[in-house]
């Protein structure tokens, strides 16, 4: 039975969180320490996305202790609603504040960058904000900050409601860490990659080569017609979800004992699925 990308790909795993701040906006730490706290806590990568200023990470050290990409959280408006958009790898601003959502993400596709959608529940985007957007890669569906700072954490619902529609994007975990309270540290992706530099790691978010968690390790998913299995370290569930109503299958364990694996079948008409 054949592996899906990414766990079909000969290489390693990396551990990275796209979404925090500095005291070069409202963060507590400077970049220097933000840099430090991941390298110590086993991340291979950071995106410093300061709102609205871009972060440099080589001006505060020249060697940093873990794989820093230059990034920026832009404030951006459409009408009434507003977006934050995350610009990964950008050696400019790719948006003024207020700018429309759709021309930092233009900017930053141009800049070779990557963008996101950040905290869709946050801000109180419907699918229709969400889906009149093109060429960003995903929208954050987990974000620590919105989760402890107003239980707006999870946009699960949002990633499923564009899924479904037809828009293929791809769902990111992230801390949005401001050290002013606990959130850091428990969201991240992890990225499948052949290489470990800047432009393979961009390269393998862009191909969606990741998975997104806030603790538990996949190790494996293989899809032999419409049967999906699953490998994963000790959980208390695993949900295969899709569009029909009457997904979600799961696999629990209820009395207790954890489960490390899964064989769920789709149902025929079923479109997407994610774990
Ligand atoms: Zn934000
Ligand atoms: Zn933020």
């Amino acid at each position: 039975m054949p592996s899906l990308l990414p766990f079909s790909i000969h290489g390693s795993w990396y551990k990275g969180n796209l979404h925090t701040h500095t005291t070069q906006s409202d963060g507590k730490l400077t970049p220097v320490e933000s840099m430090q706290w991941h390298a110590d806590h086993g991340y291979h990568f950071l995106g410093i996305t300061d709102h609205n200023r871009l972060t440099n990470p080589f001006e505060f050290n020249e060697n940093p202790p873990l794989l820093t990409i230059p990034s920026i959280e832009v404030s951006a408006k459409r009408g009434t609603v507003e977006y934050h958009v995350i610009c990964i790898d950008v050696d400019r601003i790719p948006g003024q504040v207020g700018c429309d959502p759709q021309e930092a993400i233009d900017n930053t596709t141009s800049l070779d960058g990557i963008a996101f959608i950040a905290h869709p529940y946050w801000h109180d985007l419907s699918f229709d904000d969400l889906l009149s957007l093109r060429h960003h890669i995903g929208i954050e569906i987990f974000n620590t900050g919105c989760w402890l700072e107003i239980q707006k954490g999870h946009s699960l619902v949002h990633w499923d409601g564009i899924l479904r529609r037809g828009q293929k994007v791809f769902g990111l975990a992230v801390d949005d860490s401001h050290f002013a309270y606990p959130d850091h540290g428990k969201g991240w992706i992890m990225v499948r990659s052949n290489h470990f530099n800047r432009m393979s790691i961009k390269q393998a978010i862009k191909n969606g080569w990741f998975y997104s968690t806030m603790g538990p390790e996949i190790f494996d998913v293989k899809l032999d017609g419409r049967t999906v299995t699953v490998e994963c370290s000790p959980a208390r569930s695993i949900f295969v979800v899709g569009d029909i109503y009457n997904c979600p299958k799961a696999a629990q364990a209820w009395d207790g004992k954890p489960i490390t694996a899964a064989e769920i079948e789709l149902h025929p008409r079923q479109k997407y699925f994610r774990i």
